[in-house]
């Protein structure tokens, strides 16, 4: 499948797009996960994004762009791809676009997903994420703790709160969102591509989204 997912910092994004990595072999591509992963490796381009994702900012467009024109191209998004975190802003939404037509690929949908921001806030006052680039597993302090306090269940790493998931960022977060991100679900409204879900429990909306593509 090849879907955009949409939805605020902590909508559940990337936990809906590692269960549906599980049912066909599609990839899950979160441009946040690439931007950390560039921070820590201390790359040109984690230089260039890490003073703006630091603030709760967007990283700007055109690196944004550079990455997924590659990314894309690579072949293990033959079989799909989930975008998670991207696109972020209107221009990359045209972007992506354009890059679609060349590449000659056509998306399934575009799933907005739909969560209360007392819920989000929580999710990601709570969330904790493991720090190896390689892994970047997601738990929740409450709901999901790790087996072994602050130590990955699946690699060992630490898991540490994101620099970008203190009560100052996330509200500026929020506000980039609604801002910048938000308009989105206007234009694949206009697109034809749009599909709403509740997003309160991750399960649920792997189900409407298996509904939709007629998957079993
Ligand atoms: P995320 O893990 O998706 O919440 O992304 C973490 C941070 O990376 C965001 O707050 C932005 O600073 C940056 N980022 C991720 N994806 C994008 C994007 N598509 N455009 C601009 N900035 C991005």
């Amino acid at each position: 499948m090849k879907l955009i997912l949409l939805g605020a910092p902590g909508a559940g994004k990337g936990t809906v797009a590692k269960l549906l990595t599980k049912l066909d072999g599609s990839v899950q591509i979160s441009t946040g996960d690439i931007l950390r992963g560039a921070v820590q490796a201390g790359t040109e381009l984690g230089k260039q994004a890490k003073a703006h994702m630091d603030s709760g900012g967007l990283v700007p467009d055109a690196l944004i762009m550079g990455i997924m024109e590659k990314r894309l191209q690579e072949p293990d998004c033959a079989k799909g791809f989930l975008l998670d975190g991207f696109p972020r802003t209107i221009p990359q939404a045209e972007a992506l676009k354009a890059l679609l037509v060349k590449l000659g690929i056509k998306l399934d949908a575009a799933v907005s997903l739909e969560v209360p921001r007392e819920v989000i806030l929580d999710r990601l006052t709570t969330r904790r994420t493991c720090e190896n680039p390689k892994c970047q597993a997601i738990y929740n302090v409450k709901s999901m703790p790790p087996k072994v306090a602050g130590k990955c269940d699946k690699c060992g790493s630490n898991v540490v709160q994101r620099a970008d998931e203190t009560e100052e960022a996330i509200s500026k977060r929020l506000d980039t969102y609604n801002e910048k991100t938000a308009p989105l679900i206007g234009f694949y409204q206009k697109e034809g591509m749009l599909m709403n879900v509740n997003a309160t429990s991750s399960d649920a909306v792997v189900s409407a989204i298996k509904q939709k593509l007629g998957i079993n």
